[in-house]
């Protein structure tokens, strides 16, 4: 009987013991191809000579030092290369663990930033239906994925109000043009902002590519520019969660790039680390850093592994090796010719609603009449039954459910290495 209290109590899982390339190799010797990184982790596979070096040198030079004592070398550099390429502003970053701390952690950026700036008052959150920024309570209170709230809602707190995401497929109107439908969406944010009264709001949060819940569903373009412009209006903080979609996942090393648009604070984790560590970041405007500085001169936050020279370390030869490797130029090429594939594979099967995606974040949603775009019964649990059938055949890919009220469908999301050949 095991003694772990993995995800299912009543599945099993294989015990994975190898990694080669895009492959993991279990203990009976059968090979998965891994296409979605586990949950978009694994951007470079899982036998990186040069990542697994890099760790084992930091791991025999100083495996962990406090950081309330010191800084060290590998989260200095990573520091550096992180937001030398950020979008203009963002030239001061936080480490932490993974994604819900990375978001956690934006969270009280912004609410200690705006209370050190005389604004106390600011203590309302905007977020999006169908969205996911984490799953440690402050998160899960910003996210707007019914079904991962439901059991909790009465510990998340009640200061979230939610707006619809930017949803091309289910909320454009028939004969209504990209740019009229971006501004459209991106205006609830206005509106929802004159009912609360913009002076209480801290933040808005949202993923400019919408990853777990709605599968690689990306902003229409023009949609980030009008919240961009929202949110200066109202001195609202803009907080934009690239945790899965940052870190080349979209052909660029940070997801809002092909927006155009920079936020006030970027979270990432995931494809920061690729899988051979733990770790995450936020990276924080000129003007939030300079409120903490310039005010109490220290942020009221702190986890024990904040900043893990190994993490760190793990980190920066990932993105060393992703620039080494130019592996954003074949996120792309891969990317479109993965999109291209399934087209011409499923285009026209009749419970293929859409195929969507930037770079090699693809997703698929299934729906029982694609002429009514009316999702499948959820009873039906589809989703579990395509990962349960893919894993049997040895393929890794990322499906979820749809929702009872119909505002979304059953979906697959593939997130392959940025490695991917076509053989593979
Ligand atoms: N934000 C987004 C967009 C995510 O997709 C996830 C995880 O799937 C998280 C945050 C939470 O990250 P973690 O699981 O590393 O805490």
């Amino acid at each position: 009987m095991t003694r772990i209290l993995h995800r299912s109590t009543r599945q099993s899982y294989p015990i994975a013991v190898g990694g080669d390339g895009p492959y993991i190799i279990a203990q009976d010797g059968q090979r998965y191809l891994d296409a979605s990184g586990g949950a978009a982790v694994s951007c470079l596979g899982h036998s990186r000579r040069d990542v697994i070096e890099a760790v084992q040198a930091q791991l025999d030079r100083l495996p962990y030092a406090h950081t309330a004592f010191f800084s060290n070398q590998p989260s200095e550099e990573l520091a550096e290369h992180l937001t030398s390429r950020a979008p203009e502003g963002l030239e001061h970053v936080y480490f932490v663990s993974g994604g819900s701390e990375a978001n956690e952690t934006a969270l009280k950026l912004a609410r200690q930033a705006a209370v050190e700036r005389g604004e106390s008052q600011r203590t309302q959150i905007v977020a999006r239906h169908q969205s996911y920024h984490g799953n440690t309570l402050g998160a899960l209170g910003a996210s707007g994925n019914p079904g991962r709230r439901a059991l909790y809602g009465p510990l998340l707190a009640d200061n979230v109000h939610f707006i619809d995401p930017c949803y091309a497929y289910r909320y454009q109107e028939a004969g209504e043009s990209d740019l009229d439908y971006a501004l459209r969406a991106a205006d609830q944010l206005e509106t929802k902002l004159q009912e609360l009264g913009p002076e209480t709001v801290l933040a808005f949060i949202a993923e400019p590519v919408v990853g777990a819940t709605l599968g690689a569903v990306p902003a229409v373009e023009g949609y980030l520019k009008r919240i961009r412009e929202i949110c200066d209006r109202h001195g609202v903080t803009l907080i934009l969660d690239e945790v899965m979609s940052g870190m080349g996942r979209t052909g660029t090393l940070y997801a809002c790039r092909q927006d155009g648009v920079a936020p006030d604070l970027l979270t990432c984790a995931k494809g920061l680390g690729a899988g051979y560590q733990p770790v995450g970041a936020v990276l924080m405007s000129n003007a939030i850093y300079d409120a903490i500085a310039n005010g109490s001169g220290a942020f009221q936050h702190g986890f024990t592994y904040i900043g893990h020279p190994t993490a760190c370390a793990g980190a920066l030869a990932v993105q060393r090796a992703i620039e080494r490797d130019d592996l954003l130029a074949n996120v792309i090429g891969q990317g479109d010719k993965l999109r291209a594939d399934l087209t011409a594979h499923f285009g026209k099967h009749p419970h293929v609603g859409d195929i969507r995606g930037r770079g090699l974040f693809v997703g698929m949603e299934l729906v029982a009449d694609r002429a009514t775009k009316a999702p499948f019964d959820p009873a039906e649990k589809l989703h579990a039954r395509i990962k349960s059938a893919a894993f049997a055949r040895g393929l890794v890919c990322y499906p979820n459910g749809g929702t009872a009220d119909g505002t979304r469908g059953d979906h697959v999301l593939l997130a392959p290495p940025y490695i991917l050949e076509d053989s593979h």
